[in-house]
């Protein structure tokens, strides 16, 4: 029975069993104390967060990251118990929605320290907090250099609690040697700061590409998965391979009308297509406003009764046209066109979808928009 009502023009499918699924296997490839740090920023990835964060919560996610205070607080609505560390620097005008939600922020320099310490000391409160160390990549967190003495002054304060050390990695998808490196580094620094032995700390360094690489042995306790979990693989080639995960997403719209036209008749604003014989075009119910990209106009490609059908012309803001001509069955207004996902024995990948609008697949679920409808397949996982 089809999931989406016939009714909706553009649809992400989410398949809430596939994504327990998904954690379990990648559970079982990694050591068994690690802590599953379910990476749910972005709105899970554009998968929605509730949905998302629900199943996941029934799959025993440890803890869960978000980019941002707004996140975090639509997220703590659903389950009071589960930690949330917050993965972005917090304004200093938003700190005090971090003690309202009870969150668990980053930090990065002695200032944060000093401002969280003196606003739980403030509240008698105790805030738990994880110190980023910036081990290589030049983005968050205290430079590597100076991580042990931002350690030892979070552990001087009574009104904090130091609960997790992190670093985040560059090139975990590209460069192993670059990522060895900052393991490294990030390993000296819990040394120096005397921190390897500190029981209860969470210590976590890989994203899904880190994965690839992580040391069955030592001291790394936690990872933080994103893409992995929602089926997609990193890299091309990823180790990961042989861990089972699937597909999650899958995205959807209709063939509003279908029109035969003559050969050489331009097409699309700015005619950007000219038909080199007579042709059959489907006009598809949505376009860039849905999060299909002018990018892909003469380059995307779309499954119509399990065949691909090339894009043709440029993607508008509400509809996008392909080219039927070669389907061996005629398409109808009201058929189902899948930019991604599956039907019959063809598929088209996120990563196909993103080669084609020059994104990375990270980026192409974030960009399919709000007029998207998600619904969900809630099928347990068994
Ligand atoms: C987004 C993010 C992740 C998750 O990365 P994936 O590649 O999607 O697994 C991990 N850590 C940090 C700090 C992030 O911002």
């Amino acid at each position: 029975m089809p999931l989406a009502p016939d009714t909706l023009r553009a649809w992400a499918e989410v398949d809430l069993g596939q994504l327990e699924r998904n954690l379990a296997n990648i559970r079982a490839a990694l050591p068994p104390h690690l802590r599953y740090v379910a990476v749910i920023k972005a709105d899970a990835y554009g998968h929605g967060s509730t949905s998302v964060a629900t199943r996941l919560m029934r799959a025993r996610a440890d803890l869960f990251a978000v980019a941002n205070i707004d996140e975090a607080a639509a997220l703590r609505e659903i389950g009071s118990g589960w930690p949330i560390l917050i993965l972005s620097a917090v304004l200093p005008s938003e700190r005090t929605e971090v003690f309202a939600h009870n969150l668990t922020p980053t930090v990065s320099s002695a200032e944060e320290v000093r401002a969280f310490a003196e606003e739980a000391h403030a509240r008698g409160r105790v805030l738990g907090v994880h110190l980023k160390i910036d081990t290589g990549m030049g983005r968050l967190g205290v430079w590597h250099g100076e991580a042990a003495a931002l350690a030892s002054d979070i552990l001087s304060r009574k009104s904090l609690r130091l609960e997790g050390v992190y670093t985040h990695f560059a090139c975990a998808d590209s460069d192993a040697a670059v990522t060895a490196e900052q393991r490294d580094r990030f390993l000296r620094c819990l040394d120096e700061a005397d921190l390897a032995r500190k029981s209860g700390l969470i210590i976590h360094a890989d994203n899904s590409a880190g994965i690839d690489t992580f040391p069955r042995s030592g001291l790394f306790n936690g990872a933080r998965v994103g893409l992995l979990q929602f089926g997609v693989r990193p890299y091309a080639g990823s180790l990961l391979a042989n861990v089972a995960v699937e597909p999650v997403f899958s995205f959807h719209t209709r063939i509003a009308l279908v029109k035969s036209l003559p050969a050489g008749t331009s097409v699309s604003y700015g005619h950007t297509h000219t038909l080199r014989r007579p042709s059959r075009l489907a006009i598809l119910a949505a376009g860039y406003a849905d999060g299909i990209p002018t990018r892909m106009s003469n380059r995307g490609r779309v499954l119509i009764h399990g065949y691909e059908c090339p894009v043709v012309g440029r993607v508008t803001m509400d509809q996008t046209l392909v080219d039927i001509t070669d389907l061996p069955q005629p398409a109808a207004p009201g058929d189902t066109a899948t930019f991604i996902g599956t039907q019959g024995g063809a598929s088209l990948r996120v990563e196909d979808f993103a080669a084609a609008a020059d994104q990375i697949p990270w980026e192409t679920f974030c960009s399919i928009s709000k007029r998207v409808r998600r619904v969900y397949r809630i099928d347990s996982a068994l």
